[in-house]
């Protein structure tokens, strides 16, 4: 008891850490209210310290620096930078595409000063936000009109909720998809206020089981890109181009949900092919939405291309005011958009598409320059460079993986905590370096790493 008495005695109060010289800087850069409660946490977490061990923390030798290193953590933003070597290109949790330098600038200048956001110089009129957009996707995709909303999945709420409301739309069952974090296209329909009509089976659906299901309520014909997932075998399904003869025949508007979309033939890359907007567009679909943040390489965005009536429905909807996209957003897709202007250079300037282009033998010749550096510092684990496969992520493509070279780290005392703990270790740097572990090693493909030194910096730390 009298230990304890004594220890309690040695938690200095508020007041005397606050007149501290060592506490100044601390006190000027976060504030008196934030200091407090800070002080006062630390006090009671020594206080229950004591009486369940019977000791004082070992931090208690120098408060100051403690406080300090507590409030760098607390100050630390929520969106940290990573080195992103998991080998999934457009990793949905560490925010899909890595934006083009023009986009950033684009972004810099929309915030920092006012916009010609609704206004338009020329005129006394107010423009509508999407315009200079629209008008750019028009000379993309061959569209006659657009609209842009927050992301791909608000542009699907917005396609049905403007044009189909109580009516029926027609969809195959093999595209009835899930996209993940709840987004599955029965509940979309739903809170859209449409009621679906699912025909054909999961593998098979035929022409002649949309023309069956049209009827005098029907207000669409819908196609969604499987974009996460594949059938094989015994399949069949109905294209886009098909569709939309069967639609014009019957007088009913098709839509589609590309999910990414790509606005550029990426077999010129060596990648796998993803369908393209204007060719839906050419193949008379009315409507055709995907994302900004996927292929495209731009911010989270949802990009709807189609006929100029049924546009003219989305952005008069309610809804639209509820999902527009921000000045920011604008921005940086617009700048992204010009990019696509100039198809020579767009694989050197738009980060997606250099990253997913990059070829597996120049990723393993940096793996060779970086591999004595990491190797030597690393002695208890067996460093080496291996072929693996990276991903485009973002349920783009998903079964096709690109040919790629990594690190891997195997443990010398071959046991999985030291796997677990060298992956933590390098989460808690500066800039976390993210792995993945697989098969008894921690792999870093290189696909992703254009900053070396970095990398280099936080890893020989
Ligand atoms: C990704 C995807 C969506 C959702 O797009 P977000 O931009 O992530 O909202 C919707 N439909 C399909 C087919 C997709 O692939």
């Amino acid at each position: 008891m009298t230990t304890h008495r004594s220890l309690y005695s040695q938690i200095p109060a508020t007041d005397r850490l606050l007149r501290d010289p060592q506490f100044t800087h601390l006190l000027e850069k976060s504030g008196h209210t934030l200091m407090v409660s800070l002080l006062n946490q630390m006090q009671d977490e020594v206080r229950l310290h004591i009486q369940t061990q019977n000791v004082l923390p070992q931090w208690c030798n120098d408060w100051a620096q403690e406080t300090e290193k507590r409030l760098t953590a607390q100050t630390q933003s929520a969106l940290r930078p990573v080195i992103n070597l998991t080998g999934t290109v457009l990793h949905t949790n560490l925010g899909r595409a890595q934006q083009a330098e023009e986009a950033i600038a684009a972004v810099t200048q929309a915030m920092r000063s006012p916009v010609t956001l609704e206004y338009d110089l020329d005129g006394a009129g107010r423009g509508h936000r999407d315009r200079a957009l629209a008008d750019l996707l028009c000379q993309l995709t061959g569209a006659e009109d657009a609209c842009i909303v927050n992301n791909n999945a608000a542009a699907v709420l917005l396609m049905l909720a403007a044009t189909a409301n109580g009516k029926e739309v027609v969809v195959s069952r093999g595209e009835l998809v899930e996209i993940g974090g709840a987004f599955r296209i029965p509940d979309v329909m739903r809170q859209a206020g449409c009621v679906l009509h699912e025909v054909g089976t999961t593998n098979r659906t035929h022409a002649k089981d949309y023309r069956a299901a049209v009827g005098e309520n029907t207000a669409l014909l819908m196609k969604v890109h499987t974009s996460n997932y594949q059938i094989e075998g015994f399949t069949k399904t109905v294209e886009e181009a098909e569709l939309a003869h069967i639609g014009r025949e019957l007088n009913v508007p098709v839509i589609a949900d590309l999910g990414s979309g790509s606005l550029v033939d990426l077999s010129q890359y060596g990648l796998p092919k993803e369908p393209m907007p204007q060719e839906m567009i050419a193949a008379g679909v009315s409507l055709v939405s995907f994302s900004g943040d996927k292929l495209l390489g731009g911010p989270q965005a949802g990009i709807v291309v189609g006929k100029r009536e049924l546009i003219a429905k989305l952005q008069q909807h309610p809804l639209k005011r509820a999902l527009r996209a921000d000045k920011m957003t604008l921005a940086a897709l617009e700048a992204t958009l010009r990019l696509y202007l100039h198809p020579e250079k767009l694989a050197e300037r738009l980060p997606t598409l250099r990253l997913l282009s990059r070829d597996a033998a120049s990723i393993r010749a940096q793996a060779e320059l970086i591999l004595p550096h990491v190797s030597a510092h690393f002695a208890d684990f067996d460093v080496r460079i291996e072929p693996c496969q990276s991903q485009i992520g973002s349920g783009s493509l998903p079964v096709d993986r690109l040919p790629s070279a990594a690190l891997t780290f195997t443990p010398r005392d071959g046991r999985g905590s030291s796997l677990e703990a060298l992956s933590a270790r390098w989460r808690a740097l500066p800039t976390p370096v993210i792995g993945r572990i697989y098969d008894g090693r921690l792999w870093l493909d290189l696909r992703c790493l254009e900053d070396e030194n970095r990398f280099l910096e936080m890893l020989l730390k």
